[in-house]
């Protein structure tokens, strides 16, 4: 139900599609209802209706037949002759009687009618011929027509409604899905980072793409089974008391028998279904770890044991669907097919018993036909609650797990405008740990000024990614962590992280490009013209590669940037970052060992970038902070030392030995 009410939030948009798709279930089902009554009169009101007893008229009408030189025709008032047309094996007699129902046997111009208390009447009769016959039928060939015209009327109105109602419900899937997509992939980007680290990325990705389609197979499953199935029973059973309500009614015990069955099936197919589409991610999980990582696999030969862990999840998964079948064919299809057979049996019995016209009711194959045509429109909905529960399990479990991802970010999402930060920021006794009772930073205080430039350097390992990690909120402090991060002295919980992130820029140890030109990966969502992007890349020192690049900043550029240098990211990633002007910029450096000449352009670039903000460098080559406002050493998750270079230098402790050790291997070198 949660879940339903969850799809409503997509439905809703689109109210008016569904309002014409509902339409058009209901006129499909009100044609339901017509065709058996239809077809009905068309059996017991024309065709065998030339038997029902003939009076004699003074007038000629519409409906009176010429027979013998007398008028006569079927009316409610009877009079005093009386003329019936009796069919003995396909020939056509009259006889000047009513006839009493039974077995019907012609012996030399008479008819010998035994009745079911073995009684025997015999009527005097005359065979017709053929233009007689035709008069007879005569006063039913309008109506006929009428009939059969409404029956093939009925057909095309139910297709042309059928096409509406198909028309409108795609329209909605197509929509809701494409909006459940957008939502996924908003929450993806707004996810802490210890959820991509908990579950394999092949996980995450099968639940944007299988479990959307969960949204799509939930809506259709409501739609049949609440909508459109509700409505067939409804209206057969419209059309069923009509017809015949005692038995009407007996089918009501039915229902009891098929609830118990379906909570017990429900009950077992749930647990299935879970597991099915536990052992689908994993598949998707595994495949995508596979192609991930084919480059190793396949240099390590390390193809084997992948193949065979593969196959145990693939055999897994075989198996759950196996066990999933059975149970649809065990109790789900068996109960029906029987209930079916039980079903047609009993109306043969009831009608068959009745036909002996014990009580003076006659059923006519008019009434037998539309009768079982109403029962098998009111087992249909049932089987199909069978047949589609399995599918209706699979469905809840996919939407909920989506929408599980989705809400759990919702809070994240919440965007508004805030003033770009002043710069300040201060780290008040963080203690962080990424597991539990293994703490990453032991007690970290720090305060950087506004438009200040911050290094931060410690051995690799030390946390320096860590409270990097922390300060952009990839990772949130639970219970046991503590302490907290200010931007102008506000809490940075303050904000949903979306407006939080506004005014802050990153660039990471290796940058991340994405496929498109150069200048999309550096306008990245901002608003700056062709130019602007160029001067700005020179500016950073991306001048030598612009040259160098056939369209300049229209350069196509792979996934993950692979045509490019980690130093030309480097570059690339200070433009993004100078246009989208963050107040607060991290950068976290990549390595020691990059060339002098990469060297420089980056610190001609840092030079740039760090005007008019704060910026807070994690250093591996301390050339690059040399000018920093401060230098902050930490080792083990300890600040352990804190100042200028000068001052550090003079300090001689930690950070003087990393000194004295560049400088060293840059002299050999
Ligand atoms: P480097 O200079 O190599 O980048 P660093 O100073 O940035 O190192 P961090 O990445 O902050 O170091 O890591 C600090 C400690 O936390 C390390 O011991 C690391 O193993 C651990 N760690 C980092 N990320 C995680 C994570 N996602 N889950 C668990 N432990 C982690
Ligand atoms: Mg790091």
């Amino acid at each position: 139900m949660k879940a339903i009410r969850k799809i409503w939030r997509y439905i809703r948009n689109y109210k008016k599609a569904l309002v014409i798709a509902l339409f058009s279930m209901l006129v499909i089902q009100s044609l339901n209802l017509a065709a058996p009554l239809l077809v009905k009169s068309i059996l017991d009101d024309q065709l065998v209706a030339i038997k029902e007893p003939w009076y004699e008229t003074v007038e000629k009408t519409e409906k009176s037949v010429l027979y013998n030189g007398k008028y006569y025709q079927q009316q409610e008032t009877k009079t005093e002759n009386v003329l019936s047309v009796v069919i003995v094996k396909g020939k056509y007699y009259a006889v000047d009687d009513i006839v009493i129902q039974g077995n019907y046997h012609v012996e030399n111009n008479t008819l010998i009618v035994t009745d079911t208390n073995n009684l025997v009447t015999k009527y005097n009769l005359i065979q017709l011929d053929i233009n007689e016959v035709k008069d007879f039928y005569s006063p039913f060939i309008n109506p006929l027509i009428i009939l059969l015209v409404l029956l093939v009327l009925r057909y095309f109105l139910q297709i042309a409604f059928l096409y509406i109602q198909r028309t409108a419900t795609s329209h909605i899937t197509i929509n809701i899905i494409k909006d459940a997509r957008i939502d996924a992939i908003k929450a993806l980007t707004l996810l802490p980072m210890d959820r991509f680290e908990k579950e394999p990325a092949g996980k995450i990705a099968n639940r944007i793409i299988n479990d959307v389609n969960g949204i799509n197979s939930l809506f259709n499953i409501l739609m049949n089974l609440m909508v459109n199935a509700t409505l067939a029973v409804v209206f057969a059973y419209i059309g069923m008391f009509y017809l015949n309500w005692q038995l009407s009614l007996i089918t009501f015990v039915l229902y009891p028998i098929i609830y118990i069955w379906l909570k017990a099936f429900i009950k077992r197919l749930r647990r299935s279904a879970e597991k099915t589409n536990e052992s689908r991610s994993m598949i998707t999980a595994q495949l995508n770890e596979i192609i991930n990582g084919i480059g190793i696999l396949q240099v390590y030969n390390y193809k084997d044991e992948t193949i065979e862990t593969f196959n145990q999840v693939s055999n897994e998964f075989r198996r759950e669907q196996l066990k999933e079948s059975r149970l649809h064919l065990g109790m789900g299809w068996n109960l029906i097919r029987l209930l079916g057979a039980s079903i047609t049996a009993l109306i043969i019995l009831y009608f068959g018993y009745n036909s002996l016209n014990i009580y003076g009711f006659v059923a006519t194959a008019g009434l037998i036909y539309a009768y079982n045509d109403y029962l098998s429109r009111l087992v249909e909905p049932v089987m199909m609650l069978f047949r589609e529960i399995g599918n209706y399990q699979h469905a809840v479990v996919r939407s909920e797990r989506l929408f599980n991802l989705i809400d759990s970010v919702k809070e994240d999402d919440e965007y508004h405008e805030i003033d770009r930060y002043k710069g300040k920021v201060v780290f008040d006794g963080v203690w962080f740990s990424y597991v539990e009772n293994q703490p990453v930073l032991k007690g970290i205080d720090l305060t950087i000024d506004p438009g200040q430039m911050i290094g931060i350097v410690g051995h690799t390992g030390s946390g320096k990614s860590t409270l990097m990690n922390l300060l952009l909120r990839f990772y949130d402090f639970k219970d046991d962590d503590m302490g907290n991060i200010y931007i102008d002295d506000l809490p940075i919980d303050t904000y949903s992280k979306r407006t939080y992130r506004k005014h802050i820029g990153i660039i990471l140890q290796d940058p991340i490009m994405f496929k498109g030109t150069l200048a999309d990966n550096i306008r990245f969502g901002a608003e700056a013209s062709d130019e602007l992007i160029e001067e700005t890349l020179r500016l950073v020192g991306g001048g030598k590669l612009l040259d160098k690049l056939e369209f300049g900043i229209h350069q196509k550029i792979v996934r993950g940037g692979s045509n490019l240098s980690v130093g030309e990211k480097q570059i690339i990633s200070f433009a993004r970052a100078i246009l989208h002007n963050p107040s607060i910029l991290i950068m976290d450096e990549a390595t020691a060992n990059i060339d002098t000449e990469t060297e420089e352009m980056i610190q001609r670039a840092l030079e740039e970038v760090k005007k008019n903000r704060t910026t807070i460098v994690i250093a591996h080559r301390l050339s690059t902070i040399k000018k920093a406002n401060k230098i902050v050493v930490l080792e083990n998750g300890l600040k352990v030392e804190e100042g200028t270079h000068e001052a550090l230098l003079k300090n001689n402790s930690v950070y003087a030995n990393i000194y004295r050790s560049q400088v060293k291997i840059e002299e050999i070198m």
